[in-house]
């Protein structure tokens, strides 16, 4: 296929490999390389025709990427990359610190309009796709509650809480959603639900030798911010049985928008999504965006946007004409 789209990926994690897996089937979408901060030599791609560039080498490729997608970490690799890639490249990422996105979006906006550029933050499934189920909830339901539910899932983030606590050899966490909770919303009874009603977390710890059990779970459920307001179950494996059966990264949940229309009938939406590879889906959510982005490039569009400013069909291969006959 001619005139492929041309990307590059910032940073290989397991959502840079997602992103190349996704591009591999992506027939309208090339891989012109990847880049990152460790030596290119010791980065190993899934297809090693791919070449690795140091990503102080970004700027040589200005004429040679479409889009850039951002695969580094949003606590503080994409707050540093971020405005940096949007005064050289049309960008998509996942950056996914809720409570900071309007102070994100504002730093690579500015300099992404100054350079010309199109910046897709955000993008993912949530914030992303879960973030557009909200949306739709609410501007279709307006008297109604919108409920999110997370998981079955592995949180990166407690799954390291966990392996902090004194004693600890190795663990994982699973957040998972309560069935009873989400039962009741799907009845239609608007239930008023706390943080603990939604929500338990389940981890699986292996101990350091001579490491005293009860004393590591009293640590794990009593931890503030992370453990402390939800109910939370211990089970201690061991090593074998936490890389045979713990590896994957599973992930999903639910939005649910419940609410009432005319004489009083119930309204139930819901999305929900249930995912062998929280990365690699991310990924794919990513690499649709960046073929949006790069058509509104095309269209002389530019400056900061996020997946509420995106047309549904600029994110399909398929053009206007064929998605009409075909999907609509
Ligand atoms: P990783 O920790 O796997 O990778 C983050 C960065 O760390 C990479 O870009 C890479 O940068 C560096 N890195 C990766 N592996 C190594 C290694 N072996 N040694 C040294 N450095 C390494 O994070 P993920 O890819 O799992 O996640 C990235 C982000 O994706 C998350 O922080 C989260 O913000 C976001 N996310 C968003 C979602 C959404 O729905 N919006 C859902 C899931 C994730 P470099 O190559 O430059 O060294």
């Amino acid at each position: 296929m001619t005139n492929r789209i041309r990307v590059g990926i910032t940073g290989y994690g397991n959502l840079g490999r997602g992103v190349e897996a996704a591009i591999a089937q992506s027939p309208d979408m090339r891989l012109v390389g990847v880049f990152s901060r460790r030596d290119p030599a010791g980065v190993q791609l899934l297809d090693s025709e791919v070449p690795v560039y140091s990503i102080d080498r970004t700027e040589e490729f200005t004429d040679e990427i479409d889009v850039m997608i951002l695969c580094g970490g949003s606590k503080s690799d994409l707050p540093e990359q971020g405005p940096y890639m949007a005064g050289l490249f049309n960008v998509v990422d996942s950056y996914d610190t809720h409570a900071s996105i309007p102070e994100y979006y504002a730093s690579v906006d500015q300099p992404a309009r100054e350079s010309g550029h199109v910046y897709l933050l955000s993008s993912g499934w949530d914030p992303g796709l879960f973030s557009i189920n909200r949306l739709m909830g609410e501007a279709i339901l307006p008297e109604g509650e919108t409920y999110t539910f997370w998981g079955k899932g592995l949180s990166q983030g407690h799954s390291d809480a966990v392996r902090r606590v004194p004693g600890v050899k190795g663990g994982v966490q699973y957040t998972i959603p309560s069935e009873t909770a989400i039962e009741r919303v799907r009845s239609g009874q608007l239930p008023q639900l706390e943080t603990r009603d939604k929500h338990v977390r389940e981890c699986y710890v292996v101990l350091e030798e001579g490491a005293d059990a009860n004393a590591v779970r009293h640590a794990i459920v009593s931890m503030p911010a992370y453990f402390a307001d939800y109910d939370t179950t211990v089970h201690f494996i061991d090593e074998a049985t936490l890389k045979a059966e713990h590896g994957a990264m599973p992930h999903g949940g639910f939005v649910i928008r419940s609410g009432k229309t005319g004489q009083d009938n119930d309204q139930v939406m819901e999305f929900s999504l249930k995912l062998g590879s929280n990365p690699e889906f991310t990924a794919s959510v990513l690499v649709a965006y960046a073929r949006a982005v790069h058509r509104l490039a095309r269209l002389g569009d530019i400056g900061a946007k996020t997946v509420f400013d995106v047309a549904p069909g600029l994110l399909s291969p398929k053009s206007p004409a064929q998605l009409r006959k075909e999907l609509l």
